[in-house]
C-alpha cells in the first residue's frame, strides 16, 4: 500500500533527527530565496521578470533573439548583487559546517545565496547566472559578473551564452546526483512546485528505492506531493533554521 503523507503546517512537526554517518540530500528550488526577494516562477504567474519562459529561458528563445536574452540575464545579474542570503540559506550552510560531506546540497537556483551564506560545494544542477560560457566551443564556462546591451562573442566567433541551463536542456552533473540519492537517508526538498523535471522526481526514484526518508518544506503543497513522507508547510525562513537536530553525533 502507498502510504499517504502527512501534509499539515511545520510547527505542527518535530525536529528531524540525523544520526552519525546518516546522509543528507538537500534540493532547494526557487522558493528558498523567495524571502531574498528574488521571484519565483509560480509568483509572477509564469512570466518571469514579465518576460515569457519560452522567449527567455529556451535555447529557440536565445537563437531568435539572443539580445533580448543577454538583456534578461544582464538586469538580474545586475539585481543578484542587491540581495542577501535569509534564514533558509544560514540554516543549510549551519548544516554542512556540522555534517561536512554527508551534506548533498543540490540546487535547481541558478543565484549564487547558498555560497554567499557560506556553503561549499553546492551543486547548481541548472547552472549558475555569474557564469558565462559559449554556445558552441568547447571552451571552459567562465565567472562572469558583467551585464551585456549587446550579445557577446566567444573568440571562436561563436555567441557567448549564460550558463544556466534552459527549459528542454539536461540539467548538469545527473550521474553524480541520482549516485548521491542512492545514499541518501534523509531527503528534503525546500520550496520547489514538483513541477519541473528531472528534479521533481527525484522524490519519486528514492520512493522507488525505499530507503530515504522524504520530507517537503514550503509554503504550499507540491504537485509531487504523494511522493513524500511530509509535506511540513510554512516559509523555508521560518521553518528550515528549526528543521534539523543531529543525534549521536
Ligand atoms: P517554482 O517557481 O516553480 O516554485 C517555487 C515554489 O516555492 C512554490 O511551490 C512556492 O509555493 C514555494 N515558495 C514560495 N515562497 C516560499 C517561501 N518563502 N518559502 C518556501 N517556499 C516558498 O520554482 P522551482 O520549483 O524551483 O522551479 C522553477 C525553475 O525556475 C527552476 O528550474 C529554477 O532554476 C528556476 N528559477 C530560479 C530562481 C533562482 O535562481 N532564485 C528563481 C526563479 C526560477
Amino acid at each position: 500500500m502507498v502510504p499517504i503523507p502527512k501534509i499539515a503546517p511545520g510547527n505542527e512537526f518535530g525536529p528531524l533527527l540525523i544520526k552519525r554517518g546518516e546522509r543528507v540530500f538537500v534540493l532547494t528550488g526557487a522558493g528558498v530565496s523567495a524571502e531574498s526577494g528574488v521571484p519565483t516562477f509560480r509568483d509572477a504567474g509564469g512570466l518571469w521578470e514579465q518576460h515569457r519562459v519560452e522567449d527567455v529561458a529556451t535555447p529557440e528563445g536565445f537563437e531568435r533573439a539572443p539580445e533580448l536574452v543577454w538583456r534578461f540575464y544582464s538586469e538580474r545579474r545586475k539585481k543578484a548583487a542587491t540581495v542577501q542570503p535569509n534564514a533558509a540559506h544560514l540554516a543549510l550552510a549551519r548544516l554542512g559546517e556540522q555534517i561536512g560531506d554527508d551534506l548533498f546540497l543540490c540546487t535547481q537556483n541558478v543565484d549564487a545565496l547558498h555560497e554567499r551564506a557560506g556553503s561549499r560545494g553546492v551543486w547548481h544542477m541548472h547552472g549558475r547566472l555569474l557564469s558565462t560560457r559559449c554556445s558552441e566551443c568547447s571552451r571552459a564556462p567562465f565567472d562572469d559578473e558583467s551585464a551585456y546591451e549587446k550579445a557577446p562573442r566567444c573568440d571562436c566567433g561563436a555567441l557567448l551564452r549564460p550558463d544556466v541551463v534552459w527549459f528542454g536542456e539536461m540539467p548538469y552533473g545527473l550521474s553524480r546526483i541520482y549516485q548521491a540519492l542512492e545514499e541518501t537517508d534523509l531527503f528534503v526538498t525546500v520550496g520547489s512546485s514538483g513541477a519541473v523535471y528531472p528534479a521533481a522526481g527525484f522524490v519519486s526514484h528514492l520512493r522507488h528505492l525505499g530507503r530515504a526518508r522524504c520530507i517537503y518544506v514550503g509554503l504550499e503543497k507540491p504537485e509531487n506531493a504523494h511522493a513524500f513522507d511530509e509535506c511540513r508547510l510554512g516559509k523555508a525562513g521560518d521553518l528550515v533554521p528549526s528543521l534539523f537536530e543531529l543525534a549521536n553525533r
